[in-house]
């Protein structure tokens, strides 16, 4: 057991065999003799092992309380096996935190994520999916405006939202369904915290995609481009999109996508994509717009502020909550949170001691 945790936290913290030794002052070979349980590790290299990948000692003789199952990745393509590896660990290591606050409910605080009833079973055309995305924004009462906060409007309709640490430019996200020693089965979103807001908010969209339309697709559609239809739809529904660009347009301004992109947080990129999907312009004057906005270089950053990133506040409410109600301990509360005590406490007073 302690073997495959080693190679866990080793993979978690994104160390190769090397790097790991030269962290801990053995050779790689000796590390992949740990991992492969062919040597047992002292005491005090168990210490080196746990100070090098950022984990305590306790971390190698947990088992993992929750499987993720089915996870699908939206990254591009050279995010190799090894990085997905080490994404998922990074992701299962904070479910399984979300696991244990809620385990100490006495009956979970959380709206169990069901998808909304009456939806069409089979979707045979990208174009059906501006009408099945707006049945689910009627149902889950979100109207056909803006949505301020998506990852507050997830969590609410069940959700579990990861922010995950990676610094490789090549992951966006991934949804999967995570699955507890009990058996209970849930979706997890999780969300790469390196891009700005608008990229993070199609990310999610899209990720919500998988998680409605898997089964419904008639067979010829894309999973992916359905997921990408379906984001835009969500973040900018059609309705929204004619009413404010108008029904047909033969040129759009910079300056109407930027004001747009800011108001529903969808990017500038997005937006020019929406108009053409809502038939507001036609192929031609999108792909004329789409170049210059490359030859722009705005498809790599797109100009003006970015849009702010959300955060998850659920969690933290959650902590607060079963603290209050002392389902917790405080020590277990700033575990939770991943903060020392001195600082808990100052931040349980909002800063006031
Ligand atoms: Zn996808």
């Amino acid at each position: 057991m302690i073997e495959n945790r080693i190679r866990q936290a080793r993979l978690a913290a994104g160390l190769t065999l090397a790097a790991l030794g030269d962290k801990v002052g053995v050779s790689h070979t000796t590390i992949q003799k740990y991992e492969k349980g062919r040597l047992t590790p002292s005491s005090s290299q168990l210490l080196k092992l746990a100070r090098a990948c950022g984990v305590r000692t306790e971390y190698f003789f947990r088992t993992h309380t929750v499987d993720l199952l089915r996870p699908e990745f939206r990254k591009l393509s050279s995010f190799g096996k090894t990085a997905q590896e080490a994404l998922k660990l990074k992701v299962l290591e904070l479910v399984e935190k979300h696991v244990e606050l809620l385990s100490a409910f006495p009956e979970s605080p959380l709206l169990a994520f069901t998808p909304p009833s009456g939806l069409p079973n089979l979707i045979s055309s990208l174009d059906e999916i501006e009408n099945f995305s707006d049945l689910i924004r009627n149902q889950w009462q979100l109207g056909m405006n803006p949505i301020p906060h998506l990852i507050d409007t997830l969590e609410a309709i069940g959700l579990l939202i990861i922010e995950v640490h990676e610094d490789n430019p090549k992951f966006s996200g991934l949804a999967a369904t995570a699955r507890t020693e009990d058996g209970r089965e849930f979706p997890v979103v999780a969300v790469s915290k390196l891009w700005p807001g608008d990229r993070q908010r199609f990310t999610l969209a899209h990720e919500l995609g998988h998680l409605l339309l898997k089964g419904r697709l008639a067979e010829g559609l894309d999973e992916e481009k359905a997921c990408d239809r379906f984001a835009g739809a969500f973040l900018a529904p059609q309705v929204a999109v004619i009413y404010l660009l108008g029904q047909q347009r033969q040129a759009l301004e910079w300056k109407e996508l930027y004001a747009l992109k800011h108001e529903f947080g969808l990017s500038m990129a997005g937006w020019l994509q929406r108009a053409k999907q809502c038939g507001v312009i036609n192929g031609e004057t999108y792909l004329s717009l789409v170049k210059r906005f490359s030859a722009r270089g705005w498809r790599k950053k797109e100009p003006g502020d970015p849009l702010q990133q959300e955060h998850p506040q659920l969690f933290a409410q959650l902590v607060y909550r079963a603290l209050a109600e002392q389902y917790i301990s405080d020590s277990k509360a700033a575990e939770l949170l991943g903060i020392p005590m001195m600082r808990f406490h100052k931040e349980r007073q909002l800063g006031v001691i």
